[in-house]
Formats: structure tokens, sequence, C-alpha cells
């Protein structure tokens, strides 16, 4: 199977050519590609093209994505959720969050996730493989085919940690900026930290993109080393201080701002002494502090924060000068949180 999907526009031209086409057949497989609502077509249905021409490409293994629809989860607010299947037999989440203006893709960077986050489904399940450039913005095509409107905004935050798959990471924020039109300040890159890749990452933004205009979010969720390591076990290799030096860093050479996703944990990481220690960690910082309800999980002792304390602890933030918000977290209903709906569809 040779898979268009991540091909440019130079690429496919050259396939046209290699089968004596003109080029701009090239430019009619790029545009039908990159269209979602040929998301559920062969390539032998790009009906632009001469028969002939799709006859071949389709009797020569060309395809148009390798992931396929396994499940769908729509919870009351619109939000939806998909379980889809490589071909490896694994399957990955992806997620669709809607608002008027807005359709923003969640999207997963691996198959699993090394990073054993005690809160989270997908950390349960340990790491698989990371996922191939192809296979990341698939999620998009296949998000915006179910919705059927465009997605306008992304955030790496579905399964895996993406600085864990660097290069296809960077790969996959060409193509969202090119392929579909999305400019680099609408993606968010969401990490748990990884020693040294912080600055890693930006160096290699510049080598691949050009620049380095995403968003970075630090899942930190806690305002001490302590707390850090008991939620989030991987931690223990990078100190939450070295961490906000990084990030620091990374706004200097960068010029973007960073933001600090912060899961309420009831009884755990939600005080206001907590508050306190945050505003100190973070002192003097432009960045912004983003309070997130925690989604539960039946195998995890975690519970959500009271609505009430939780405004309390924003509260002393902003007191403190911290820049914060709070998200609701969307679709919480049954199978919503992260890895949930994976992980139920292996159960059965
Ligand atoms: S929260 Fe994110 S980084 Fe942590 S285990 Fe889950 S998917 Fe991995």
């Amino acid at each position: 199977m040779k898979n268009l999907l991540g091909s440019t526009v130079k690429d496919l031209e050259s396939i046209a050519l290699k089968y004596g086409q003109a080029a701009f057949r090239g430019r009619q497989i790029y545009n039908w590609l990159y269209n979602y609502k040929n998301k559920k077509k062969n390539i032998d249905e790009i009906e632009v093209l001469p028969i002939e021409f799709r006859k071949k490409l389709k009797n020569d293994g060309y395809i148009n994505g390798e992931l396929s629809f396994k499940q769908k989860h729509l919870a009351n607010d619109g939000t939806l959720k998909l379980l889809l299947s490589t071909t490896d037999n694994e399957s990955i989440e992806c997620v669709g969050i809607p608002t008027e203006k807005r359709l923003t893709a969640c999207l997963s960077s691996q198959v699993g996730c090394p990073m054993d986050c005690k809160f989270c489904a997908t950390g349960k399940e340990g790491l698989k493989r990371s996922l191939k450039v192809s296979e990341i913005i698939d999620q998009i095509l296949f998000i915006e085919n179910e919705m059927d409107r465009k997605v306008t905004n992304i955030v790496f935050m579905g399964m895996g940690e993406p600085l864990l798959n660097i290069d296809h990471l960077l790969m996959s924020i060409r193509s969202i900026n090119k392929d579909f039109q999305i400019s680099q300040r609408k993606i968010t890159v969401s990490t748990v930290a990884i020693p040294k890749m912080i600055s890693k990452l930006y160096e290699k933004s510049l080598e691949i993109l050009g620049n380095c205009q995403f968003t970075l979010a630090i899942s930190l969720h806690a305002s001490n080393q302590a707390v850090r390591e008991m939620i989030i076990p991987s931690a223990r290799n990078y100190n939450i201080k070295n961490i906000i030096e990084d990030c620091r860093e990374f706004v200097r050479k960068s010029g973007r701002r960073v933001s600090f996703e912060y899961l309420m944990l009831n009884g755990i990481n939600d005080k206001l002494d907590h508050a306190n220690e945050l505003s100190i960690l973070l002192k003097g910082f432009q960045c912004h502090v983003n309070l997130i309800q925690y989604n539960p999980i039946e195998e995890v002792e975690f519970k959500q924060t009271p609505t009430r304390i939780l405004k309390s602890f924003q509260s002393r933030l902003f007191k403190n000068g911290v820049t914060v918000s709070f998200r609701q977290s969307r679709g919480l209903d049954k199978n919503a949180a992260c890895g949930q709906l994976r992980q139920n569809a292996k159960n059965k």
C-alpha cells in the first residue's frame, strides 16, 4: 500500500508525471485528498481524473489514508470522540470540540503512552508505538467528515507524548499549516515535559517549519516536585523548577506565550497553599494557567475538585497576579476521559 496522505503538491505532481499525466493532475489529487468530503471514498473515485489513471493508481496500491473508523461517541454538548483503527489493529482516539465559531480537533500523537500519568486511562496501557504523519493528519479529516465542517484549531492533547514523536509532530504541523490552511498560532502542543526536549522543540521547529509560532502547553498539574511525582511518575527525571526555567527560555527565544495546564484533583493539588506555591513558582513569568476540571475514570481513585473549591483556587491565583482561566471539561459523560473509549473497546 502506498499512502498518498501526507504528500506535498510536488510529490503528487511527480506521481502524475510518472504515469504520463500532466503535472496539474497532481494538484487535482492534492485538492481531493485534503477535502474532508472525500474521506470515505476510495482513490478510484477521484472523478476529475481520467478513469484509466484512477484505475492504475488503485491497482498499484495507492490509498488515501490508513486509518479506519471504528466507533464514535457524541456527548450531550456536541463533543465528538472517535475511535479509529490502524492497519496493525491498534486503535487511537481523537476528539472534535465544537463551538459556534470554532471546531477544535484534539489529536493523538502515539498509540498508547509511556508517561504513566496516574489520572489517565491511556497511561495505563503503556506505549505501543508512535504515529506516522499520515495517521496524525488523517484524524483531522475523520473529525471534519463526521462533523461536516472544517477544523479551525488543533490541540495535541490526545493519546501520547508529542515530544517523544517530535519529527512526526513537526511534519504534521507543517501539513496542518500548508495542507489544511490552519495557522501555527491556532495549534497547541501539550507536553508533560521531557528533559532537554523543550529547547529541542524550538530548534527543530526552526529546522522543519522555519519558525516557531505554535503555543506550548505544559501539563504541570502540581505546584511542587513531590505532588507532581506522585501523579506523574515520569516527572522524577525533570525537576519542576527546571521545567519553568526551560519554559522561560522558550518564551525568550520564540516570543510565544507558554500556558500551564493544571488538572484539579480533589485533595491532591487543589488547596489554597498549592495556589500560593504555584504563584511563587511562576512569579514574573508572562504565562497563562489553565485550570481543568477532572473527568473521573473508573479504575482510578482521583476525584473531581468541587467547583466551589476550584473557583477559590482560581481567585487566589488571580489575586497573586497570575493570569488564569478555568476550562470546563467538554463531553463530561460516559467514555469522555482521554483513552477511555479505547480501553472500553479493548475490554469488550
Ligand atoms: S495524560 Fe497524556 S502524557 Fe500522561 S499518560 Fe495520558 S496521554 Fe500520556
